[in-house]
């Protein structure tokens, strides 16, 4: 998705301090920290992880499919796509965007390290990178600055088609890189969690290695760690992304739209349990300090299913979900100040 979490968050972090003045230690009348940092060095990074992390899954999925007309997958690979998708998954919704990014509630050390791991698993950039270009959207969604918004293409049918291809995967080839220091100074100054977060290229290795291994401990054999690897690492990978990647893109498009606002946000309730809550993305964007997307019981939210058990086993606290009545203001206030054509 972005650029390695290790090389690019120091080198990144280097560039902002050498080229842009902190506040109170430059000159009188310096211009003000730089929100985004564009060079070849970060752009060579961004491409090196695009080819390695979003197109080799694409590639393992293709010869994944390719086998199956050689040999049938088994229960094994089937368990092991399944249970990596959800601990990863998991990792992604619950850590990498409830907790680190929106701190919508507290964690225990020990879950806060389990959930940058397996957010890392999900290949989906360094924790730090993630955090600073997701704050990145929320500050300009769908307008100049937003890293993957599918409404700034054009009009028409060419424009939207465009739109959704940069949204949804083109962006990640080469974008403008968010200065973490001004979008994520919290995460930089805790360094027991940028010590495991440091370790990206590590934890992405590990969440290949363990399906392969214990793909070839049930299977006996060399073919069944290649299929673990397949099943439960590329082909894991490359559908976690499409449907986490399918926010950005298809819920800035297409859905209902309870809170109306600036951006153009959608829910698609029907796919809430495949993307483990994120899928109420309209919701998300009306509260985003809130642990729930759903907002309300009845609808299905695995990663605040996930976050209640945390809190009830006391690894999690401080869990700001916000009341009926908070919710109830909030879509009448949005629905009463903006203009029809800004809702449209
Ligand atoms: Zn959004
Ligand atoms: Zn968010």
């Amino acid at each position: 998705m972005v650029d390695d979490g290790v090389q690019a968050v120091e080198q990144a972090d280097k560039n902002a301090l050498a080229a842009q003045p902190m506040p109170g230690l430059g000159r009188a009348g310096a211009e003000p920290r730089r929100k985004t940092i564009s060079n070849p060095y970060v752009h060579r990074l961004q491409r090196r992880h695009f080819l390695l992390f979003d197109i080799v899954p694409i590639v393992g999925t293709a010869v994944a499919l390719a086998l199956l007309t050689v040999r049938p997958i088994g229960a094994t690979e089937i368990a092991l796509l399944v249970a990596m998708w959800a601990v990863t998954g998991l990792g992604i919704t619950v850590g990498y965007h409830r907790l680190f990014t929106h701190r919508a509630f507290r964690a225990k050390p020990a879950l806060a390290a389990a959930l940058a791991i397996t957010g890392s698993m999900a290949g989906q950039g360094g924790l730090v990178s993630w955090v600073a270009l997701h704050r990145r959207h929320h500050e300009c969604s769908d307008q100049e600055g937003d890293p993957h918004s599918p409404n700034l293409a054009g009009d028409g049918l060419r424009g939207r088609l465009r739109g959704l291809a940069h949204s949804h995967f083109l962006w990640m080839r080469r974008h403008e890189y968010p200065n973490v220091v001004h979008y994520a100074p919290d995460l930089i100054k805790d360094r027991a969690l940028i010590r495991v977060a440091r370790r990206y290229n590590l934890w992405v290795a590990l969440g290949l290695a363990l399906p392969a291994a214990i793909g070839g401990i049930i299977d006996q054999s060399l073919v069944g760690a290649f299929y673990g690897l397949l099943w439960g690492g590329l082909v894991r990978i490359f559908l976690l992304e499409h449907v986490i990647w399918a926010i950005n893109s298809f819920l800035h498009m297409f859905g209902t739209r309870p809170f109306v606002s600036r951006e153009k946000s959608r829910n698609g309730g029907i796919f809430s349990v495949l993307t483990f809550g994120e899928s109420w993305h309209n919701n998300h964007h009306a509260f985003p300090e809130s642990p729930s997307f759903g907002l309300r019981w009845y609808r299905p939210d695995p990663g605040f299913w996930f976050i209640r058990t945390c809190a009830a086993l006391g690894l999690a606290s401080d869990l700001k979900t916000p009341s009926a009545r908070r919710i109830a203001a909030r879509r009448t206030a949005a629905n009463d100040t903006v203009t029809p054509a800004v809702a449209s």
